[in-house]
């Protein structure tokens, strides 16, 4: 979670050529390196050279079991005019030039000198590139016909931490990034209008739905320069079309969000008309929460190949019905939590990055259009499926190395809102909910890491989690724990439940009469040292002695009510736990039956 590295970013760049996409740019980054370290080179990730026939993005996508339909072998197939390039042409360290090897995705700078651990050094870049037709993310022309998505675009510094550098080879999936203010100036055809990271500071001379325009100030040979500043974000980025339509609504409490989209269609214009309310609505509700949106806008812009998060902006595909566009950027905006201003490493970490994201949406689309039952479980069946497969991988593998991207997308999405919820069972829901915001406390506008979430869960519940934190994450370990026997006793019955999986949990039981009353018991495991509290959930229960977790059987009583009879007892009542045998998972006691032992 340390940040070791900070960057104050400094970049003019522009469409030099719209019929060629070429584009050129100068960056002067002045970097701190808060870390005891001296570093005698730095990286930078060069995103653009991914599409070029043969690069490691394009190989992997047409080696890979199971390729993302938007890739395939579309790289292979780009012409020249039609890839992506990125170059750095000079890089000066205090005005002194640097040797760089380009090395694909992936700048290396040899530094003239080196930079000693908490100093700090300026670099003056300059660059080149031609902007890919759209392939993944990033690019011009995408589907919908925007003209420019640009995302990953400039020569964007790589982190260095506590692991060391993260100049991670670009195949298409996740980002990190050095936390940095940005001074953005971006030059460009005056019939654009470009949604971006960042404020623009020059509304008057842009208009473009910003603010009323001063017509005493013309466009420079048919050219405006866009002027945006950032603070507090890890990357930056901008999209731009003629045909943008810009819609703006400032939240009383708020960010100022803007909405850009090209009109096609009754309908499809009439849902981007209703963008800005539904998020207002989403964003009060995360601010709640979650923690407050920290920064003076947000902006949701047609782009890009599905939804993809950056700071203060994202780009989606806007040919929606009403409910995928608000689902798509209630996803994308949440990002602005887990992402944005959370700053995991995605590569490394990328379920805290989508998992949390996919469990902090759930409960905001909730908000947004109502519905009953616990809205985290719909994934769960998701993950059944990978475990069939054979495919699943522990959520530590790095999100470029996943053998298949079914693997990958479940891990990310799927497992991460399980990790969070099933971790409920353990130290309670409404535990868990305090601890997120403990988590946005903690760290936000930091690089929070697993350890920083199980520390902030294990101080706001006081259970040991190393077990749930180890297991779940490291290993692809399943669970299936099963009521074993039911045996009637004087006044009581005494349940014995048996571990069948080897991964460990304490056991939510139910233990239901035949008059629908029900007792609610808990099993906290030993490893715990110390169980969920009564109130953090939304019903009571008993807690029974800890299942030492050495042990395979566990066997407990429960008073049978006078004149009661015991029905059934079940485990995980609210199916939060992620038990790959649930047929199991209940004992009925047949009618007339007075006890029942199954061993
Ligand atoms: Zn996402």
């Amino acid at each position: 979670m340390r940040q070791l590295a900070a960057a104050r970013e400094i970049h003019h760049g522009g469409i030099t050529d719209t019929r060629t996409h070429a584009f050129d740019g100068s960056s002067r980054i002045v970097y701190t390196n808060s870390s005891p370290d001296t570093l005698r080179e730095v990286f930078f990730h060069l995103y653009f050279n991914a599409f070029q026939p043969n690069s490691e993005m394009d190989m992997r996508s047409r080696t890979i079991a199971d390729p993302d339909p938007r890739v395939q072998d579309r790289i292979l197939k780009l012409k020249p005019e039609e890839q992506g390039r990125l170059t750095v042409n000079s890089l000066l360290q205090e005005g002194i030039p640097t040797r760089l090897e380009h090395r694909g995705t992936v700048l290396k700078v040899f530094l003239s000198s080196p930079i000693l651990p908490r100093s700090t050094a300026t670099f003056d870049l300059d660059f080149t590139g031609q902007v890919p037709k759209q392939i993944r993310r990033s690019g011009r022309d995408n589907a919908e016909g925007i003209s420019y998505s640009m995302t990953q675009w400039y020569p964007k510094l790589a982190e260095y931490d506590h692991h060391g550098w993260h100049a991670t080879p670009y195949v298409g999936r996740e980002f990190h990034g050095v936390w940095g203010d940005f001074d953005v100036k971006l030059t460009l055809d005056s019939s654009f209008t470009i949604a971006a990271t960042g404020v623009l500071q020059n509304p008057t001379q842009i208009g473009h739905g910003y603010g009323v325009k001063d017509n005493s100030v013309a466009a420079a040979n048919g050219q405006l320069t866009w002027h945006f500043v950032a603070e507090n974000v890890h990357d930056f980025a901008w999209s731009a079309d003629p045909d943008y339509v810009h819609e703006q609504l400032q939240m009383p409490d708020g960010p100022l969000l803007h909405v850009f989209f090209q009109p096609s269609g009754a309908e499809s214009v009439n849902n981007w008309h209703q963008l800005a309310a539904y998020m207002a609505k989403s964003f009060a509700f995360m601010s709640e929460h979650f923690g407050k949106y920290p920064w003076p806008q947000y902006s949701f812009a047609q782009g890009g190949d599905g939804g993809m998060e950056y700071p203060m902006l994202t780009l989606i595909t806007g040919k929606r019905g009403l409910g995928s566009l608000v689902g798509v950027s209630v996803h994308e905006s949440v990002h602005s939590w887990y992402y944005g201003a959370l700053a995991s490493n995605e590569g490394k970490y990328a379920w805290m990055d989508e998992g949390f994201t996919e469990y902090a949406s759930s409960e905001a689309m909730r908000h947004l259009f109502g519905g009953v039952g616990d809205p985290h479980l719909d994934g769960y069946k998701g993950y059944f499926d990978l475990v069939k497969s054979g495919n699943d991988e522990p959520l530590s593998v790095h999100a470029d190395h996943f053998l298949t991207n079914h693997a990958y997308g479940t891990s990310a999405y799927t497992k991460g809102e399980m990790f969070l919820h099933q971790l409920s069972t353990v130290i309670g829901d409404k535990t868990v909910h305090t601890g997120m915001l403990d988590l946005w406390n903690a760290c936000a506008f930091k690089h929070p890491e697993p350890i920083d979430v199980k520390r902030v869960m294990e101080k706001r519940s006081g259970i040991e989690l190393d077990w749930y934190f180890d297991e779940w994450i490291n290993t692809t370990r399943t669970l299936d724990y099963t009521v074993s026997g039911i045996e009637r006793t004087k006044d009581s019955v005494r349940v014995t439940l048996k571990r069948l999986g080897d991964q460990l949990m304490p056991v939510d039981v139910e233990v239901l009469f035949d008059d629908s009353s029900k007792a609610m018991v808990h099993v906290p495991l030993s490893l715990m040292l110390g169980e969920k509290a009564n109130g953090s959930e939304a019903y009571s229960f008993t807690t029974v002695a800890p299942w030492t977790w050495t042990h395979f059987t566990y066997s407990f009583n429960v008073a049978v009510p006078k004149k009661r009879r015991v029905l059934s007892v079940a485990i995980d009542p609210t199916k939060r736990m992620a038990d790959i045998a649930r047929e199991n998972d209940r004992l009925e006691l047949p009618e007339g039956e007075k006890a029942i032992n199954r061993e």
